[in-house]
């Protein structure tokens, strides 16, 4: 790690918290970062530290700041928020201005910077994340994704570093290994099943916390989809099975929602909790249809929505 010579003296740390769900981001000269890491005094001017949300370096390199071009002389807008584009510029600006970088070192520089010319978390990415493969005890299959969203650009061959912090923290630290950075957050995130999605309402990108099922960013979102989703059920449909339905499905979406946030549900009982539930979900277009053209009876309806009570509330008898 000593005999690295960092670009122009400049490195990002960064340390994902996927407990609380936050990413804290160190940037300043290697010496100053890497004591800071250590808990060692540093001046605080030295360093700049930064907490936001987790998945934030990634969304950052999401926002189509294109670097590679203001390298090459091109005017671009970074916002203030964008922590690690903002990072970046300060490099380029950095090297420019030093004007004493030779051509190997300028051809790297934009090798590394390629990453930065499009959004890398893009709806192609999210797409493809739908359809990840799992193994047989439920780990994503990461090379599989991180093939295709890094295979395009050059891999370096001194890769970002590991360093332990203070409580058995871990921090991943490059200079501009942005690929090497990429792979490392999103295999951490993948490892415990978190991943990279735009929310179904307010289109912003966040960090989810399964596969499938989490689709909204945060409880304003949530609150104001079902609201809106509540009205618009309201508007369309008025008959009683359809209310019946309705009341059922979202006092158990509650339910579950809150077991999984409280750690009550995981592992196999959260899958087979999914899996009675999404049966439920899916087989009431049926019996919904059923219902409204007189193929079963309004009874038969109250039934197969009892029935479904009687099977969730034994589940859940064992969980509390
Ligand atoms: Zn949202």
């Amino acid at each position: 790690m000593a005999k690295y010579k960092f670009f122009a003296d400049m490195c990002i740390a960064i340390c994902i918290d996927q407990n609380n769900m936050k990413e804290v981001m160190i940037i300043g000269e290697p010496k100053n970062v890497f004591e800071y890491i250590k808990g060692e005094p540093v001046n605080a001017k030295s360093i700049k530290a930064y907490e936001r949300d987790i998945g934030s370096f990634l969304f950052d390199l999401s926002a189509g700041c294109r670097m590679l071009n203001y390298l090459k002389g091109s005017k671009i807008s970074v916002s203030d928020g964008n922590i690690t584009c903002s990072y970046l510029k300060n490099v380029i600006d950095k090297v420019l201005s030093a004007n004493n970088i030779n051509e190997e070192e300028f051809e790297w520089l934009c090798n590394n910077l390629e990453i930065t010319q499009t959004s890398l978390i893009n709806e192609d990415f999210i797409c493809y994340q739908r359809h990840l493969s799992f193994s047989p005890s439920r780990v994503p299959n990461t090379d599989q994704a991180l093939n295709r969203l890094l295979n395009k650009y050059i891999k370096e061959d001194i890769p970002m570093m590991i360093v332990k912090g203070r409580n058995d923290t871990e921090y991943a630290v490059t200079d501009i290994s942005l690929v090497s950075m990429v792979e490392y957050y999103i295999r951490l995130l993948y490892s415990n099943n978190l991943f990279p999605r735009y929310c179904l309402n307010c289109g912003r990108l966040f960090i989810a916390k399964s596969s499938l099922f989490d689709v909204l960013c945060s409880d304003v979102c949530r609150k104001q989809r079902n609201s809106e989703k509540l009205r618009r059920y309201k508007e369309k449909h008025n008959d009683e099975y359809e209310a019946q339905y309705m009341k059922i499905y979202q006092k158990w979406y509650s339910r579950i929602r809150r077991a999984k946030e409280n750690g009550q549900l995981s592992g196999d009982r959260l899958l087979i909790c999914n899996d009675i539930f999404s049966g439920f979900t899916s087989a009431s277009y049926e019996k919904r249809n059923d219902v409204r053209n007189g193929d079963i009876s309004p009874e038969a309806f109250t039934r197969w929505i009892d029935n479904f009570e009687i099977q969730m509330n034994m589940f859940w008898a064992d969980i509390k």
